[in-house]
């Protein structure tokens, strides 16, 4: 049966999979010949929303679908610099007559997919975009009146209840025409980069399908009893996957699914709440989402925030959080939220500075979650904390780390201690055990402080 056209590009972005791959699988059913397309950014000094460990995480990703590519008899074409100077070049040259792609789920992402489509236009060439990183698009659970949710639970309902779309398979082969020029497989120097702390977690489809695996059998069952101990290894671990799209969130949802989880689902819905919020209300990147918190003054970036990261504020729990993430590009979501907490409520810096701290680190950044997670902590968001319930890094110490396992793994200077000395302020401003700071603050006095500024910023908006 002829197809509907003789070649079309697929550009990979966010999707860095051959298994079940919504628009892949579309070019190739709608294409006699597929070209594999990736561009590569062209910034080549530090980067505001990346960092070293994302972009190792990145390179492997492409080494791997290269490598997966080829294997099924195609080649994975990479170009840098501009993507709509690059895409219409490529098209031109390689006489495509369509473009496929997977919509992001980022502004920034999208703004391209338009620009990309009017150029098509131009062209005269087909583009085609299809849902892809999320079970639900941000218009498919709204509320009776059509407008979008603003609230977690009520938009986990729908969004549980509604059918969801089961995984496809892998493509059988891949027909690239030849002599196409690209660009060889990057690596950290593409960005003038370079690797600090250990290895992160092993990038491309193999890895993320192995993780996917393991998390399925050993993990998804017991998630609800340990998903909140940082030092078990009691959460999927899989965020970056799901951020680069090594696995598909469709199989992972049905695959969780058999693990009767319904908590481990819910997080997943968490994911395409702050998808919708960012989607809804993009100008979250820029302002409090709650409008009430809009102008609530911050404090200047002094010496307080440089040791909050360098895991040196005297808090064990904040330090071990922070050197986690400086070493490995992770940190557990409940110390994220105890870290997040504290840098905007204990030291009332900023969330936007916390927020981009966090980009530049984790190898899961994205951006809706990231930014949902700190308008959460910093009580300005969509269903976040309320302002008034601070959260006290002692008793979240004892509530979640009571043995110091976690903070012992990445303080060794706490290695020794007993136990209790983790679990409260140390007395007579001495430090907790020799060479380890003495806390920067007194976290009771400056929850009051926080309270204050809060409660006066509510009084001035009336
Ligand atoms: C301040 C802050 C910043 C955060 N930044 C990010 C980020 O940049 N990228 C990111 O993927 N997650 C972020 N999160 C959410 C959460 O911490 C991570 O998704 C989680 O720790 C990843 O580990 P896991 O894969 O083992 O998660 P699991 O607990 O196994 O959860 C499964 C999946 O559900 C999703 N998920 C879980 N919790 C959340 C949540 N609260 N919000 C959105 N999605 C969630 C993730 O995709 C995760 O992989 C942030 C949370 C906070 C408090």
């Amino acid at each position: 049966m002829s197809k509907n056209y003789s070649r079309a590009i697929h550009w990979f972005r966010r999707d860095l999979r051959l298994t079940d791959n919504t628009a892949l699988e579309a070019s190739l059913q709608e294409s006699d010949q597929v070209i594999p397309f990736y561009l590569l950014s062209n910034w080549t000094k530090e980067h505001l929303w990346t960092g070293p460990k994302r972009q190792q995480f990145l390179c492997e990703c492409l080494e791997s679908l290269a490598k997966n590519i080829k294997h099924l008899g195609g080649s994975l074409i990479l170009r840098q610099g501009d993507a709509l100077e690059e895409l219409g070049k490529l098209a031109k040259e390689s006489n495509a007559d369509a473009i496929f792609l997977n919509q992001d789920v980022d502004p920034f992402g999208k703004e391209t997919e338009q620009a990309l489509s009017r150029l098509c236009d131009e062209l005269g060439i087909a583009f085609h975009s299809f849902k892809d990183a999320a079970l639900h698009g941000p218009d498919e659970v709204l509320k009776g009146d059509g407008s979008p949710y603003r609230v977690y639970t009520p938009y986990s309902k729908p969004w549980l209840a509604l059918e969801k779309a089961k995984p496809k398979g892998k493509p059988r082969s891949i027909a690239t025409p030849a002599g196409l020029a690209s660009e060889k497989l990057p690596s950290l120097d593409t960005w003038n980069l370079k690797l600090d702390g250990m290895e992160t977690l092993p990038g491309g489809e193999k890895a993320a399908r192995a993780r996917m695996k393991a998390a399925v059998s050993e993990r998804i069952e017991t998630y609800e009893k340990y998903r909140d101990v940082p030092s078990a290894p009691g959460t999927s671990r899989l965020s970056q996957d799901l951020r680069w799209g090594t696995i598909s969130v469709r199989e992972l949802f049905h695959r969780a699914k058999e693990c009767r989880s319904q908590q481990y689902l819910k997080e997943l819905a968490w994911r395409e709440f702050y998808f919708t919020i960012l989607h809804h209300f993009p100008e979250v990147l820029e302002l409090e989402f709650n409008k009430d918190w809009r102008g609530l003054p911050w404090d200047e970036p002094d010496e307080k925030f440089e040791a909050w990261k360098k895991g040196q504020t005297g808090f064990p729990i904040i330090d071990a959080g922070i050197r986690e993430l400086l070493a490995t590009g992770f940190m557990h979501n409940r110390v994220r939220m105890v870290v997040a907490m504290f840098l905007t409520k204990d030291l009332h810096i900023d969330w936007r500075l916390g927020e981009q701290f966090f980009m530049q680190h984790l190898v899961d950044g994205e951006i809706a979650a990231n930014n949902g997670g700190w308008q959460w902590s910093a009580g300005t968001g969509a269903d976040a904390a309320p302002y008034f319930r601070i959260q006290n890094p002692w008793s979240q110490t004892k509530s979640h780390d009571a043995k110091g396992l976690y903070i012992r793994k990445w303080v060794p200077e706490l290695a020794d201690v007993p136990e209790k000395a983790l679990l409260a302020p140390p007395e007579n401003g001495q430090p907790i055990a020799p060479g380890y700071v003495i806390p920067i603050v007194d976290h009771s006095h400056e929850r009051l402080l926080t309270l204050a500024r809060f409660k006066k910023h509510r009084e001035e908006q009336r």
